[in-house]
């Protein structure tokens, strides 16, 4: 299979976050065994965050239950254990500076989309006001 990732350089203690940014399965039982949760991305818990780059991996999730509760392990993998085929995750690194130009960027389009709406909220204002003189002027 191939998964591009990027590797979100924000810091929430001491992780990285890692977002999915495209996912081809290289067969359909690999995509169901993905879909079921018995292999993914990072470990069964977290799948968002990683401690560094070099442990983006796709793995196997095993569960072994204790009377304390469950714990989970996660196996590496290469190939797929279904078709064979090697399996490609392409990471690519957000920089803390990118991505503060990223959430720059969002601020400025929701800035914008407030100002269309006050504008919108500001013309049906006008337009009742313009309507209520209209009918003072007929009572008066
Ligand atoms: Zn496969």
């Amino acid at each position: 299979m191939k998964l591009d990732v990027e590797y979100r350089q924000e810091e929430i203690d001491d992780y990285a976050k890692i977002k999915v940014i495209k996912k081809e399965f290289c067969c359909e039982e690999l995509k169901k065994a993905w879909g079921n949760n018995f292999i993914g991305l990072a470990d069964y818990e977290n799948k968002e965050l990683v401690r560094n780059k070099e442990t983006v991996s796709i793995n196997i999730y095993k569960c072994s239950q204790y009377p304390e509760g469950a714990v989970w392990d996660d196996t590496r993998i290469q190939f797929c254990p279904f078709c064979g085929k090697e399996i490609e995750v392409n990471v690519k690194t957000i920089s803390k500076e990118q991505l503060k130009k990223e959430k720059y960027e969002e601020q400025q389009i929701r800035v914008k989309e407030i100002e269309d709406e006050m504008k919108r909220q500001q013309e049906r204002l006008d337009e009742i006001k313009n309507n209520l003189r209209k009918e003072r002027e007929k009572i008066l």
